[in-house]
């Protein structure tokens, strides 16, 4: 004699079987990939661009204007993070070496 709770059971048994059996299926059909030439992307537009270019940007005057502000960016980033390391571990050694003579 089966119970209502086991029958509800074996069939949630069931639709999970059936679910995993048609993801597979699913997930096998997507291997079949378009096969794409290796490329990279304008950093500013995303058009496709020949994988050779440097700068990552493509011939566009917008995109290598906001290029350059971008980079000009990122160096004052970098530059900045590095003086607050080198002021942090000034610091710490400042600290460090009060703390040994005093
Ligand atoms: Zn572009």
């Amino acid at each position: 004699m089966a119970s209502r709770k086991d029958t509800i059971l074996k069939a949630a048994k069931r639709t999970a079987k059936q679910a995993h059996a048609a993801a597979s299926k699913r997930g096998h059909k997507s291997k079949t990939r378009v096969n794409i030439e290796p490329h990279r992307h304008c950093s500013v537009c995303w058009k496709p661009i020949s994988l050779e270019s440097d700068p990552a940007i493509c011939g566009d005057d917008g995109c290598s204007s906001m290029y350059e502000r971008r980079e000009k960016s990122r160096k004052r980033f970098t530059f900045l993070m590095y003086f607050g390391i080198l002021i942090f571990v000034g610091l710490l050694a400042f600290q460090v070496i009060m703390g040994a003579s005093g």
